[in-house]
């Protein structure tokens, strides 16, 4: 049996068997690979602590006739301080679902695995984890190739916002086409493609988006948004990715309902018509 060595965070772990694991991992080497880990749920297994949900680990696999199998594991990082806060662990599983969705096995990109190690790294302690989880969107957005242009309108060209612009002007992310659209241009209630930013919104998502993977320590000190403008940005994002994975994050409600209690209950339900 061939073995290889990995570096990987567990994305998923389900219950198989009496005592055995199988585990979804998203590696550095490797992107996704699934895995069975024979007795981790015996108590005294020296896989269990690796085989955790969301532990970035060591791992030595072997390759087996359906799932590869792991000889051994090692915790590198449990990430503490997540299971201690429902809302960032919360957050965290969120995390791992939205890149799931967005990777195939055994196809690596080495940056994402930086991106999922950074964004539970974030979790942990950026002082807003609901900012934390919108960066982690753009991020993971333009690493898959569909990160929105912020800062020119997708229809006419022109930079948004204007020069002279006003507070109370109305822009929107085009879902569909993955940019802005300029306040010439922006029908949010005209067409259900269109999702509504506020020049606040509009200026508060593109100060993340000027934050790449190198600058989680800055992204982790932006100040929470008004609930507002924190609302726009996430139904904007959140549809975005809906409409490009096609379906809806499991986790997501669960998060919202943690990280932004006081948000609107019928936000996402104009767009799961059509989408989901
Ligand atoms: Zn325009």
């Amino acid at each position: 049996m061939a073995q290889y060595n990995v570096t990987g965070i567990v994305l998923r772990r389900v219950p198989y068997g009496e005592t055995d694991n199988i585990i979804t991992l998203y590696t550095r080497e490797r992107g996704r690979v699934s895995a069975i880990a024979k007795g981790a749920r015996k108590p005294i297994s020296r896989l269990a602590g690796a085989c955790e949900t969301l532990t970035c680990g060591r791992y030595n696999l072997a390759g087996g006739k359906s799932l590869d199998i792991v000889t051994q594991a090692e915790v590198k990082d449990a990430f503490p301080s997540l299971r201690k806060d429902l809302s960032r662990l919360a957050g965290a599983q969120y995390l791992a679902e939205a890149l799931n969705h967005f990777v195939v096995e055994e196809d690596a990109h080495p940056d994402l695995f930086t991106l999922l190690r950074a964004g539970l790294l974030l979790m942990e302690r950026a002082d807003d984890p609901q900012t934390a989880v919108r960066w982690y969107e753009l991020r993971l957005l333009e690493l898959a190739g569909y990160g929105p242009d912020l800062c020119s309108c997708v229809i006419c060209g022109e930079t948004v916002p204007r020069d002279n612009a006003s507070q109370t002007d109305i822009y929107a992310l085009s879902v569909a086409n993955g940019g802005a659209l300029c306040t010439d241009h922006a029908n949010p209630n005209g067409y259900e493609d269109h999702a509504a930013l506020t020049f606040d919104a509009l200026d508060y998502l593109q100060h993340l988006n000027a934050h790449g993977l190198e600058h989680i320590r800055a992204v982790a000190k932006i100040p929470s948004p008004s609930e507002a403008t924190a609302g726009l940005a996430r139904m904007a994002l959140r549809r975005t990715i809906r409409w490009r994975i096609d379906g809806d994050l499991r986790s997501a409600p669960f998060m919202d309902s943690l990280l932004s209690p006081g948000r609107p209950p019928d936000e996402t339900s104009p767009h799961q018509s059509t989408v989901a």
